[in-house]
């Protein structure tokens, strides 16, 4: 088990959630990232991307866009085991985040972050000292972003501009779709009770 998974284990009782423990998944060839709209006490969206044997996660209030001119709070929040890609459903009221989860959009990712002098830099390194950029590679999510840190605890997410950008901004989260079973956040809500 994941040394980094600590906080994640520390906040969750798994013999009431649904969650996934973690300590399964097997690291993909190729990173995947993930985001998820999370119906908790306020609506928000996860962003995780899978660095090494965990995904490293941001809460983001408003969703990420791909409009290069929207630039979105993006909070840490805890590692999550692998295996958490393909967690959808309903997290039980009362346990930590509970509330209904589907899985928007996934897919790999491309690490792009380089040194000054052009050379590939370590990508969970670009992290740690506050940025990096990744080319994703979605259902929905296409090009490139970066996440930038600018203050202590906050980051920054943003779609940076390449050739011609016709984004729409971005998704209601009580219209949208899951990227894994097409339903909305109501349609999981409401058949979270069939086990
Ligand atoms: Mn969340």
């Amino acid at each position: 088990m994941s040394e980094r998974l600590r906080d994640y284990h520390g906040k969750r009782d798994f013999r009431r959630t649904g969650e996934p423990e973690g300590g399964e998944g097997r690291a993909a060839p190729e990173p995947r990232f993930v985001v998820q709209i999370h119906d908790a006490r306020t609506m928000h969206f996860d962003f995780r991307l899978q660095v090494g044997d965990v995904l490293k996660s941001w809460s983001v209030p408003k969703g990420p866009s791909d409009l290069p001119k929207d630039k979105r709070l993006a909070v840490p929040t805890e590692d999550h085991p692998l295996e958490y890609e393909e967690f959808e459903g309903v997290i039980p009221e009362g346990q930590y985040g509970g509330g209904t989860v589907i899985v928007w959009d996934h897919g790999m990712y491309e690490p792009l972050s380089h040194d000054r002098r052009g050379n590939l830099v370590d990508f969970a390194g670009s992290l740690e000292r506050g940025h990096a950029t990744f080319r994703l590679h979605g259902t929905k999510l296409r090009g490139v972003y970066a996440l930038t840190r600018f203050r202590d605890g906050d980051w920054l997410l943003v779609k940076t501009a390449e050739g011609r950008s016709r984004g729409r901004g971005s998704p209601d989260p009580r219209r949208a779709r899951s990227a894994r079973t097409g339903r909305t956040l109501a349609q999981v809500a409401a058949h979270s009770g069939d086990g």
